[in-house]
């Protein structure tokens, strides 16, 4: 479906995870947007309100776990859950290769969500998805924050983002805000507005 929750976006805007400038990234890239998604769980209220709309998305679908990536996603698999009701789990990289530690399991044929904050390739999502299915559990459906893959990322399950974000970013000689004069900050500074 896609589309733009406008209530997420401007929580993300005014919490400043979600930044407009111009921002020279760590690849040397230049950018009109800068995003840093721990920010969010750095104001419990806000994420559990946003995880809460999210997991709405999700709800009647019989799912009995929410399950999410390490780091970035074991907050966010919380308050989904907690929001539905249902178990936590998180994967972890053990040698490189995501996996189930700690007790975490995933009985057969249970209906379990995958939750990601910001999905980029998806690549992390689709671990723990495989992961989930490799367990004998049906992934019901993945979640995120935020889609930054322009619609690219599949998961064979539906795919709900609370936004959808086009991160264009040019060569700094092709920089248009450049040419256009506006100073470039290095994101994280706390120079931005
Ligand atoms: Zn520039």
């Amino acid at each position: 479906m896609g589309g733009t929750d406008k209530k997420a976006a401007m929580i993300l805007e005014r919490l400043g995870v979600l930044q407009s400038g111009h921002f020279r990234l760590t690849s040397g890239r230049h950018s009109d947007k800068y995003m840093q998604c721990a920010r969010l769980f750095e104001h419990p209220q806000e994420s559990a309100e946003l995880c809460s709309d999210l997991a709405g998305r999700f709800r009647g679908e019989g799912i009995s776990a929410v399950a999410g990536p390490a780091l970035g996603g074991i907050i966010m698999a919380y308050e989904v859950a907690r929001a539905l009701g249902v178990r936590n789990i998180f994967a972890e990289r053990e040698n490189g290769v995501m996996t189930f530690r700690r007790g975490f399991a995933v009985t057969p044929g249970e209906r379990v969500l995958v939750v990601e904050d910001v999905v980029t390739t998806g690549g992390s999502a689709k671990e723990v998805a495989d992961l989930v299915r490799a367990a004998g559990g049906v992934v019901a459906g993945v979640g995120a924050i935020v889609d930054r893959s322009g619609g690219t990322a599949a998961f064979g399950a539906p795919f709900h983002p609370l936004i959808s974000v086009d991160v264009s970013s040019w060569d700094a000689k092709e920089c248009p805000l450049c040419r256009d004069g506006v100073p470039v900050i290095k994101p994280g500074s706390r120079a931005a507005g």
